[in-house]
């Protein structure tokens, strides 16, 4: 993700505050001379740093809950540079506007912040650690889940680094920075007891130091009396930077026996989900519960019931009747039958499943259609699609899925509507579009998408289901021709579907941005009680239907997008997924010093 001022030519990048004195001297120091750099204690922050009558003032800019930017106790702007430019006309509270941007050198980058470079690495490694996932799992996890997985990183990154030697006793920790060489500078951070606390412990002049760690009542770590910081990391950092206390600045870590750094980590087993510890690493401890929500990937159905090549060996279309158990829990119904609770026991675990049971053989018709909808799920794999196991054959035809117990969005949303947030819907739509992104890669038309047919694992976890209607295309076609209309939903189809039977995932994007309406509208009814044939001159008159109350403004935008009545002109799902995960980053991407916003001005 790239730093929203990266492109602003006065943003100079993770530059210290002494740093950027320098530059401003060079530059003149004439009054409302300004630059922006990245704040390096609160995440996704930054500091103006402006001159007056030859003095310098530094004024940190908060990313706040909502993704704004403000300087404490100013106004919020959408970005960096509306901020800038608001202040360049306005000093509103500082000591003068802002005049001449001090720019960077020409053909020069922002100076990348320590975050910044090892973040990619960082959610890469936490992830296949954390989950063992690897490939296309692991790039689908990193995309869906980036602001929450950097929070978490953010706050236990510590535990990955070489200098961090967890529970040790002070005792301990001198005799491994007495051992060996012993540079001034060279540091170590240890846990100091079972309340969290942490301890820094370094050389200087052959003689080891120890100081306590301080976190004040909002989680901020500090120097006794220093600068305060949201992560012990950025701490870290800070003292390579500047002793604020210490005797020396610190330089050279002492490198724990069990640091599970990249480069020492053991390489996790490919492709495959093991469990914890199966591969020699221990994953850091999870936060207590309520700090953290469930991500996807803490799931049993994230990765592929067969991605253990083990258990891939035994895999087969046909499943074993005795290895089913079917519940006489009714999870569902529709046409062919209902929809069962089960558990199928593979070689080496056991999974939930959900079995549709086919109603009545003899109907030749309903069989057929559910050996379709066999025939497309057995091809695809993907954590945000609903995944068959197979099928089985035994007092009826059935066909087995893995479970996802939250059950159709659409009464998930109406019955919980007060607990669920928008952000927390727009995940969820997110990660419908990376479905869909997915099954437009693979060339494959839903064409029943609508919020009945996405199904919660859990409250952020969602999968798109019910692949009944669900067409492959051939390599060169770009849409599928319906013979004759069926039992359709003409609510959530495009005018091209209706008019000339023609299906491709245009169409299927259309029907994606009437599932947001409904998912925005807490599970309501689209187009309230009109009929199908009133929607469709509805559509062709040109209308739409209006946003919904609770729905953010890009949101309806993209939900407009979706519903452009060519579907030459309609987005693709990359396009829309593109969309909906900005936006939805750009709300959940809150760094944690935003809880508790900075009051001091001077950095
Ligand atoms: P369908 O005909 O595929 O729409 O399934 C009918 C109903 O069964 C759905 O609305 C769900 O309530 C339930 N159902 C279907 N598949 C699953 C699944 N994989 N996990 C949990 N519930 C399911």
């Amino acid at each position: 993700m790239p730093d929203p001022a990266a492109d602003l030519p006065f943003f100079h990048g993770s530059i210290s505050r002494a740093e950027a004195e320098d530059v401003l001297k060079l530059e003149g120091m004439a009054d409302g001379l300004f630059l922006l750099r990245q704040c390096l204690r609160s995440l996704g922050g930054y500091v103006l740093s402006v001159v007056y009558e030859v003095q310098l003032h530094h004024y940190p800019v908060e990313r706040q809950m909502n993704g704004t930017y403000a300087i404490a106790g100013g106004k919020s702007h959408c970005g960096p540079a509306e901020l800038c430019e608001y202040y360049s006309k306005d000093a509103d509270g500082l000591v003068c506007t802002l005049r001449k941007p001090c720019l960077r050198l020409p053909g020069t980058t922002p100076k990348p912040g320590v975050f910044d470079s090892l973040r990619e690495n960082m959610l890469r490694e936490y992830v296949r650690h954390t989950w063992n996932l690897e490939g296309e799992a692991m790039e689908q996890a990193i995309i869906s889940q980036a602001p929450q997985l950097e929070k978490l990183i953010a706050t236990t990154a510590h535990e990955k680094m070489p200098w961090y030697h967890g529970k040790i006793k002070r005792t301990e920790g001198e005799r491994r920075l007495y051992s060996g060489v012993q540079p001034d500078g060279k540091f170590l951070v240890r846990d100091r007891d079972e309340m969290g606390t942490f301890a820094l412990s370094m050389m200087y002049g052959k003689t080891a130091y120890h100081y306590q760690i301080i976190q004040d009542k909002s989680g901020r770590y500090s120097m006794p009396e220093g600068t305060k910081f949201d992560t012990i990391w950025q701490l870290v950092e800070y003292l390579k930077l500047k002793p604020d206390g210490l005797v020396y600045t610190l330089r050279e870590p002492c490198v724990s026996p069990n640091s599970s750094m990249c480069a020492i980590a053991p390489a996790p087993p490919s492709g495959r989900k093991t469990g914890p510890g199966s591969n020699g690493y221990t994953p850091p401890p999870k936060p207590p519960a309520g700090q953290q929500r469930p991500l996807p990937m803490d799931t049993s159905v994230y990765e592929s019931p067969y991605s253990d090549p083990e258990e891939l060996k035994e895999k087969k279309l046909f499943l074993k009747r005795e290895q089913l158990m079917i519940d006489e829990v009714e999870l569902g119904s529709g046409n062919f039958g209902c929809v069962k609770k089960g558990v199928y026991k593979m070689r080496k675990k056991q999974i939930d499943v959900a079995i549709k049971v086919l109603k009545s053989e003899n109907e030749k018709g309903v069989k057929d259609e559910m050996m379709k909808e066999a025939g497309i799920m057995h091809q695809l794999d993907n954590p945000y699609i609903v995944r068959m196991i197979g099928m089985c054959q035994a007092e009826s035809l059935m066909l087995v899925m893995e479970m996802a117990p939250g059950g159709p969005l659409n009464k998930y949303l109406s019955s919980k509507k007060e607990q669920i947030t928008v952000e927390n819907v727009v995940e969820l739509m997110h990660q419908v579009s990376l479905g869909m992104v997915y099954l437009e890669q693979k060339n494959f038309v839903h064409r029943d998408l609508a919020a009945r047919n996405v199904l919660l694992v859990n409250q952020h976890y969602a999968k798109i289901s019910d692949f009944g209607l669900s067409k492959a295309l051939g390599a060169d076609d770009n849409y599928y021709k319906a013979r004759t209309a069926g039992k359709w939903p003409l609510k959530w189809y495009a005018p091209e579907c209706i008019n000339f039977h023609k299906f491709s995932s245009k169409s299927d994007v259309w029907s994606y941005g009437i599932t947001m309406w409904e998912a925005f509208t807490y599970g309501q009814k689209p187009y309230k009680k009109m009929k199908g044939p009133e929607v469709i001159s509805f559509i062709e008159a040109g209308n739409r239907m209006d946003s919904p109350a609770a729905c953010p403004e890009v949101m309806y935008n993209v939900m407009k997008d979706c519903w452009i009545y060519k579907h030459e002109e309609r987005p693709s799902f990359v396009v829309v997924e593109e969309q909906v995960r900005n936006y939805h980053y750009s709300i959940s991407k809150k760094p944690a010093a935003e809880a508790q916003p900075e009051k001091t001005v001077e950095v």
